[in-house]
């Protein structure tokens, strides 16, 4: 079976001339379906790069990225959308919502974009806000809930398109210890429960742990790949 994630010899420059600046060197790695990985890597090593490009948010300046079978460096912006919207979930570490909408609508914007009809959303925005206990607040604006609460909706957001892969940049990185362990109970419980693959982006090393492999990133290259025995 072909892996879900296959990137070979991954290189991104930014800028030009001399201000020209690798921030991937040649990064080859491959995720299989139903994995979990951690990124990890001090901060300014390429980590967010290496998501944003692996996650079809960026384009690399040269190599090639293979997702779920398809060759991904020939497709264009439409072609890398679609694929996007509908196998890829994403979390950062800002949530990214809209503080004036209500929270079904900020959950249901994927499928909004995805040209699914109304009441099919709202049902299937309702449907996952209630697989994260927080059913209750799809009434209420956004702005209007605690930065877990939050988390947990851009979670939900994730989710309702019931994608094949998850990626996430510090997922926990603006929330308080307890609040974090219980996003990160939830990440590992869709990788578990529903086969979700996990790309998660942290420099929290005891978070990584947890990870089934973990792949260090040092100056634009793999410092360190490898299965850390936690299980799937
Ligand atoms: P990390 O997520 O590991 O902290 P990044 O991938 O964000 O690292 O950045 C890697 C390197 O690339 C850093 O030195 C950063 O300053 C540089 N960089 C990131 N984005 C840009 C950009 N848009 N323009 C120029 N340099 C950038
Ligand atoms: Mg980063």
């Amino acid at each position: 079976m072909k892996p879900m994630i296959q990137a070979s010899d991954l290189t991104r420059k930014y800028g030009s001339g001399a201000n020209e600046f690798s921030a991937l060197k040649g990064v080859s790695i491959e995720v299989e379906a139903g994995e979990s990985v951690a990124i990890t890597g001090k901060s300014g090593s390429g980590k967010s790069t290496l998501m944003h490009i692996l996650a079809l948010l960026d384009k690399p300046t040269s190599g090639s990225l293979n997702i779920d079978g398809v060759e991904t460096s020939k497709l264009n912006t439409r072609e890398l959308s679609k694929i996007r919207n509908k196998s890829f979930g994403f979390v950062f570490q800002q949530f990214f919502l809209n503080g004036k909408e209500t929270v079904l609508e900020n959950v249901t914007l994927p499928l909004e974009i995805a040209g699914i009809a109304k009441k099919k959303r709202d049902e299937m925005g309702m449907e996952t806000l209630s697989l994260l206990g927080i059913e209750s607040k799809a009434k209420n604006r956004a702005m209007d809930l605690s930065g877990g609460q939050k988390q947990r909706v851009a979670i939900a957001r994730a989710l309702v398109n019931k994608p094949k892969v998850i990626f996430a940049d510090e997922p926990t990185g603006n929330l308080d210890s307890n609040t974090g362990e219980r996003v990160e109970e939830l990440l590992f419980a869709l990788n578990r429960e529903r086969g979700i693959t996990l790309v998660v982006v942290t420099h929290d090393n005891e978070f990584a742990s947890k990870f089934g492999r973990q792949i260090e990133i040092a100056d634009g290259l793999v410092a360190n790949n490898q299965l850390t025995g936690a299980s799937l």
